[in-house]
This record gives C-alpha cells, sequence and structure tokens, in this order.
C-alpha cells in the first residue's frame, strides 16, 4: 500500500478524536518509531506498507482513538534529549519537570567554588531522588552531573522496575529501592546534600478538568492527593530532611501551581531558611527551592 495514502487516511481517522493540533505530531511520532526513521526518510522514501504492517498500525491508531497518549502506545518517552522506556505504571516525563531538573543542573553544576570550571573538579555529593517514577530525574541528573551518587526511591514496584530499566538502557549509575516516604527504611544512616522530588500534587477536585488521557491512562497513585490534605507528601519530605538532609543540604520541589506559597510556608514554618519560587515556561509557580535548614531545638 501506498505511504501516503496510508499517512492520510490515519490522519483523517485520528483528526475528529485527536483534534488538528495533535494528530499530525502524534502520528508522526506512531510511524517514526515504526519504521525506526526519521520521519522526513519516510515521506521521501515512502516505503510500500505491507497488509501486517497496516495490520499493526491500525491497532495502534486504534489504541490513540481511545485516547491512549502516544508515549505508551510507543513505550518511548524523551526527556532531556534522551529517551525513556515507559508503560503505564509510570507518569509521563512532563516538560515542567525538564526545568525542575534544568534549576538544579544549573545551581549544582557551577564549578565557581572550585575556581575552575571542569566537571572534574565538582565536589562529590548524595542526592536522595523521592517518588522516581520512570526514573527520568535521577538518571538525567546522574549523566549531567555525574559528580552526584544518587538513591531513588518509589513506593511501587513496577515504576522502580521502569526506573532501574532506564537507568540501564541510558547508562546511568543509580542506585533504586522501593521505599515508602511515609516510613522510609532504605536512607538510614545517610546524610543527602540534595533531595528532590516531583510528588503527587494534583487534587481529586482537579480531576473534572483533566483530559482522558491523563485520566483513563496514567498512574492514580502519581498524581492525586486528598483536597483535605494536599500539602501531604511534602510534609513527609521535610520529615526525611529533617533527619537526613546535611547542614548545608537543599531540596528541590515540583509543586501544584495553586499551592506555592503553602508550600513555601510550610517549608519557612518547618526550619528553611531560604525558600524561592520558581515559575514554569508557562508563567505558573511550579518550583520551590528550600536550604539553609536551621534545626528547631526543643
Ligand atoms: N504535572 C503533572 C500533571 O499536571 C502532575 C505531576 C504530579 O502530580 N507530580 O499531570
Amino acid at each position: 500500500m501506498n505511504f501516503k495514502d496510508c499517512f492520510f487516511a490515519f490522519r483523517n481517522t485520528l483528526l475528529p478524536v485527536i483534534g488538528e493540533i495533535e494528530t499530525t505530531p502524534i502520528l508522526r511520532r506512531l510511524l517514526e518509531w515504526f519504521y525506526n526513521l526519521p520521519f522526513f526518510s519516510l515521506w521521501n522514501d515512502m516505503p510500500d506498507i505491507s497488509e501486517d504492517e497496516f495490520r499493526k498500525l491500525n491497532e495502534y491508531i486504534n489504541r490513540l482513538l481511545q485516547y491512549e497518549p502516544i508515549q505508551y502506545v510507543t513505550n518511548t518517552a524523551y526527556f532531556f534529549d534522551r529517551v525513556f522506556y515507559v508503560n503505564k505504571n509510570v507518569l509521563i516525563p512532563r516538560p515542567e519537570t525538564e526545568e525542575l531538573v534544568r534549576l538544579l543542573i544549573n545551581n549544582e553544576g557551577r564549578a565557581d567554588s572550585c575556581n575552575n570550571f571542569s566537571m572534574n573538579s565538582l565536589p562529590s555529593k548524595l542526592m536522595l531522588d523521592i517518588g522516581t517514577g520512570s526514573g527520568c530525574i535521577p538518571v538525567t541528573i546522574k549523566l549531567e552531573l555525574p559528580n552526584i551518587d544518587v538513591l531513588s526511591i518509589d513506593v511501587s514496584f513496577a515504576a522502580i522496575d521502569v526506573a532501574r530499566k532506564n537507568a540501564v538502557n541510558l547508562g546511568a549509575d543509580v542506585h533504586f529501592e522501593v521505599d515508602d516516604v511515609f516510613h522510609p527504611k532504605s536512607i538510614f544512616g545517610k546524610k543527602f546534600d540534595i533531595i528532590i522530588s516531583n510528588p503527587p500534587y494534583v487534587t481529586q477536585s482537579e480531576k473534572s478538568m483533566m483530559c482522558r488521557n491523563v485520566l483513563d491512562y496514567e498512574p492514580p497513585l502519581a498524581l492525586f492527593v486528598n483536597d483535605n490534605n494536599p500539602l501531604i507528601y511534602y510534609q513527609a519530605i521535610i520529615d526525611v530532611a529533617r533527619k537526613f538532609l546535611s547542614e548545608t543540604g537543599c531540596i528541590y520541589l515540583e509543586i501544584n501551581e495553586h499551592f506555592g506559597n503553602q508550600v513555601a510556608e510550610l517549608l519557612s514554618a518547618e526550619g528553611f531558611s531560604t525558600v524561592t519560587m520558581h515559575k514554569d515556561i508557562n508563567g505558573r509557580d511550579r518550583f520551590v527551592i528550600a536550604s539553609d535548614f536551621v534545626r528547631q531545638t526543643n
């Protein structure tokens, strides 16, 4: 079958469901992944589509028609220009989270305290990543800043499986443990220089504004918190910090844009004397960095 005819047939099928803006990029991604070739070369060379290929492609198109995210259909997602394996046990990495990682890399990658700018001169540090999911945060940080040793925890076995797979595929030496931030076991005896987390922060009441591709497919465990206690994970992270963050340590958090002030106030009230808020690319309060932790004595 002719490539262009199939392309337009698939496009017309997807258009009413997926819409004008996203149909073409999603279809291009599907075909690039299916043929493992860049789209421009497919478009140029126009491979003949066999019956068998057409049947398989149709199955994927049907999944997209059910609002399944393209990242789950292809089991791939891009993060920081790298390809991560994903499945429905982990959240699809978000562009906001790339920004969180960028903030950390900009701060921690500065060698100004070392008088020269070679990576090798950066002091080694220990980082704890809480709620790792696909592992996109720790794997990227380890690859960008090899001086940082990383322990990543997640309460989900299935997520840790995915994260481990990504660390192996991408050659990042990250240590993973299945562990629960509310009763952590794997971090005893450690002192971390950095804690980073993108915890669940979407309230149940925000569900009504969310799309089927998220609600029907992404793991609720990684997304939602109760409206009556939306900062529960931040409180647990602070409790971990109280015991396991070093004197000069620093926390990087992704937050719900509606709770920026509350998260910042909580961190200040718990003893962090420097708390800064950062907006994402859409101008929304999305990240908080806290440091200079003063332990209250009583
Ligand atoms: N930013 C994600 C979303 O809007 C939520 C991530 C999270 O809860 N940590 O779907």
